[in-house]
């Protein structure tokens, strides 16, 4: 169960019946207890043996170390905590947020966010007034012919201009982008009268700088008393807002709150999609303010707590795959696919662990078990060289026909290649798979 715990209940419990540390509730020792835990089921689930290396059992298994995960939970936990503010039973005001925590886990919390260089102050968090209500204002998504990325770009272009002229004569139009580099993340905007261009934090997903855009262009670019249309080339910010509910993104929310407001004071709003690089040239022109963004453009400091849950979790897998290319199993083994890929295309237990066995090198042969003394003697017979798994896939005499046919079939043509190569000719996709598993008999393996 604890291997697959996603669920902050608990976590939630013990923050605020008792205001008892969450995150070092467990000691160092508590923790390596449940690290234990982990391997020795993941051992048992990937029917490997008992001293298969931890490093190559969670490359393996695709999992983050289960302590980090807790820790990461936990700060997941207050994070998500920050962004409904106003509702959350822990935090009532944003000066008051480490008042009830316990200060190893305020201190917990005050690393994580000086590490992502912000402060809990930008975490874009829900609306005083939430507004779920999906009718917030015209979104029109697919209602119009250009509205179609398959049509040719002149197609795209014209017509989008006979259909401001038709349907939107009297709206003020305001252009919106996001855009996202390796070195900057931005939102832009303009209107015949005005424009902007904003850095915005980097851990800020396309989706959240799109969706901010959107809402920097209500609060800066707007007329009163006028019609609005906002144009956007993202399809998934306006069709995430056409579809908000509860769970949707706080920034949806925002924006949402935010049109909601225009509409008490009798303003209208629609949101118009429009086909990114099609040539319509008020896209166009969005598109280009935004990759003007360079390290003196102003800069707007909020930040979605998704994103920053999403990259605490990427950071926390990316620990995995880091100890493994440390290690020295990544030179021995080479570069392996985790066994949920693999377990896609063998969809057969018994064949999982074998193929598990066989990439992390723990197939029993008397090569290994005379390294833990339960066999007497380490060599083959045949060839005098060390009877393992290597040995019997790539070089032992007894099996040089099957290895021949074997080759041919995973079209491997050097005779001379090493364990890392070999496995990367099988794991190549679902065909070569199971012809090698097949084979794997007529070398005694079973
Ligand atoms: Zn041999």
């Amino acid at each position: 169960m604890l291997l697959f715990m996603d669920d902050s209940t608990e976590l939630m419990h013990h923050a605020t019946a008792k205001s008892s540390p969450i995150i070092n509730k467990f000691s160092e020792t508590h923790l390596k207890a449940c690290n234990v835990i982990q391997t020795t089921s993941l051992r048992i689930a990937l029917g490997v043996p008992i001293w298969t290396p931890n490093v190559i059992l969670l490359k393996l298994a695709g999992q983050e170390i289960l302590s980090g995960k807790i820790k990461r939970l936990a700060i997941q936990f207050f994070i998500k905590q920050i962004a409904t503010q106003p509702f959350s039973a822990l935090f009532h005001t944003p000066d008051k947020i480490y008042s009830q925590l316990v200060e190893k886990d305020a201190e917990s919390l005050r690393i994580t966010f000086r590490t992502l260089n912000c402060i809990p102050d930008h975490v874009i968090s829900l609306p005083i007034f939430p507004h779920s209500n999906p009718n917030v204002c015209e979104i029109f998504l697919k209602d119009f012919y250009f509205q179609n990325k398959e049509l040719p770009s002149s197609i795209i272009s014209s017509d989008f201009i006979e259909c401001i002229q038709r349907f939107f004569p009297n709206h003020f139009i305001i252009a919106t982008d996001g855009s996202k580099s390796h070195c900057h993340t931005s939102i832009a905007g303009f209107s015949c009268l005005q424009q902007f261009c904003y850095r915005i934090h980097p851990l800020n997903s396309l989706l959240t700088a799109e969706v901010l855009a959107i809402c920097q262009a209500l609060d800066e670019l707007i007329l009163p008393e006028t019609d609005i249309l906002i144009l956007s080339d993202s399809f998934s910010a306006l069709s995430s807002l056409k579809n908000i509910s509860f769970h949707s993104p706080k920034v949806i929310q925002r924006l949402a709150a935010k049109i909601h407001i225009r509409k008490n004071l009798n303003q209208k709003i629609a949101l118009l999609w429009v086909p990114g690089h099609s040539g319509v040239s008020w896209n166009e022109k969005a598109d280009s303010i935004a990759k003007q963004v360079s390290d003196f453009s102003p800069y707007i400091d909020w930040i979605a707590s998704e994103d920053i849950l999403s990259h605490l979790k990427k950071q926390s897998f990316q620990i995995t795959e880091e100890n493994y290319h440390k290690s020295k199993y990544q030179s021995l083994i080479g570069n392996i696919p985790d066994i949920l890929t693999i377990s896609k295309w063998t969809g057969n237990r018994v064949q999982d662990r074998l193929i598990a066995r066989i990439i992390s090198k723990t197939i029993t042969t008397p090569g290994l078990l005379s390294r833990f003394n339960l066999h007497p003697d380490p060599l083959c017979r045949v060839c005098n060289e060390i009877n393992d798994i290597s040995h019997i896939l790539l070089r032992c005499q007894k099996y040089a026909s099957v290895r021949v046919t074997l080759w041919r079939k995973l079209n491997i043509v050097s005779a001379n290649i090493t364990y890392d190569v070999l496995l990367s000719h099988v794991l190549v996709n679902k065909n070569h798979l199971l012809i090698f598993v097949q084979t794997l008999k007529y070398f005694d393996i079973d």
